[in-house]
């Protein structure tokens, strides 16, 4: 009845460990039965599990909890029990992915985690994901589990993401404030008025809450995953999903999903810098961009970095992979007298960005 190929399952803090006291397999056997199931059907899984700093918080004493070094040092020791965990449901080998933003903002190393999630899928192995809490600070992480499933479902070309909660699904009120909210079964399109709905509803564990998980329904229905919100504290969420149900809430795909390179520039990589055109309409997206466009170069950026076109009226335009660092660019565009030099690079190396790795932002990302 399941007729996936490959599929992301989030499983959120409230699941892995209910009162902060250590790792529970309550919720997690269920989970852990649906996923054996899923694979005897011949659907690869990849699992992104929260829980590290809930799992780890019984170690440390709850008035230094609050600590960021307390909080990073929970997540070490909360990492291994919830590995610990997971292996003890699972008759086939686990593996385990910390990553964070940074490694996910680098084409190298995105490249690199996508092509060991393929190693590892194809020797039957079940990639473990979670943010790499230890070395993350606010610039360099991705902040909560659902976005980076999100990230994690595309770079892994999942066909489903399934958001495991202690909620049932997104309501168009908040079910903890209106006894008469109702889930919403199905959202084929996802604006203002769905984040609208997302309204406070927060976990007490975790770092996510609605808002989070509907960002995370964002990013990957634009690459054509399909995303349930669903409550995993429910063995009934599970039994309806073998059967081809949807027990929570669905978020349809788009029906024309962006390419894997568009995809990751809009909705995981991050911008180090930015370059500044003359242009003040949208930009054609077969044409490059050369150093005759260029008014200002902002901020520091690498060669392969991703950098934000930005019109000098201040529109975002598109993202792009730099073809010079920010350094050159700032040297080859600065006057007149070097303008023939920037012409001269640009023969031999290109442009400044090539459409190629240009993804123009529609009005919905900007
Ligand atoms: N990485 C965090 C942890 O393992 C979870 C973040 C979240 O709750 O979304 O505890």
């Amino acid at each position: 009845m399941i007729s996936w190929k490959r599929i992301v399952i989030k499983v959120g803090s409230a699941l892995i460990s209910p009162n902060r006291k250590g790792c529970s397999t309550k919720y997690l056997s269920g989970i852990a039965n649906f996923i054996t199931e899923c694979r005897q059907q011949g659907v690869e899984v990849v699992l992104v599990s929260s829980g590290s700093v809930a799992a780890g918080a019984q170690l440390f004493s709850e008035s230094d909890r609050s600590a960021t070094t307390i909080k990073k040092a929970m997540a070490a020791a909360g990492q291994t029990a919830m590995m610990a965990t997971w292996d003890s449901l699972f008759d086939f080998p686990s593996a385990q992915i910390l990553l964070s933003q940074a490694d996910l903002c680098e084409r190298d190393r995105y490249v690199s985690i996508r092509e060991t999630i393929f190693s590892l899928l194809e020797h039957n192995i079940i990639p473990i994901v979670n943010e790499n809490d230890t070395v993350t600070c606010d610039e360099t992480k991705v902040g909560d589990n659902d976005n980076l499933s999100a990230m994690v479902a595309a770079a892994a070309e999942a066909d489903a993401l399934i958001i495991c909660s202690d909620v049932d699904g997104l309501f168009n009120k908040n079910p903890n404030l209106h006894d008469d909210a109702e889930l919403i079964p199905q959202v084929h399109q996802i604006d203002a008025s769905i984040y609208a709905m997302a309204g406070g509803v927060t976990s007490d564990v975790g770092t996510g809450g609605m808002q989070t998980k509907i960002e995370a329904a964002e990013k990957a229905t634009a690459h054509g995953i399909g995303t349930f919100i669903i409550n995993g504290m429910k063995q009934s969420g599970f039994d309806m999903l073998s059967q081809g149900k949807n027990p929570g809430t669905l978020f349809l795909p788009y029906p024309e999903p962006m390419q894997e390179l568009v995809h990751w520039m809009t909705h995981t990589s991050m911008e180090q810098g930015e370059v500044i055109i003359e242009s003040e309409d949208d930009i054609d997206s077969s044409e490059p961009i050369t150093s005759n466009d260029v008014l200002e170069i902002r901020g520091e950026f690498s060669v392969g970095d991703t950098v934000l076109l930005r019109s000098h009226s201040g529109k975002r335009l598109a993202k792009a992979r730099a073809n010079y660092s920010s350094c050159l660019l700032n040297f080859i565009t600065d006057d007149e007298h070097t303008s023939s030099l920037a012409t001269q690079f640009e023969q031999r190396t290109g442009p400044i960005l090539s459409e190629k790795n240009m993804a123009v932002l529609e009005e919905s990302n900007q």
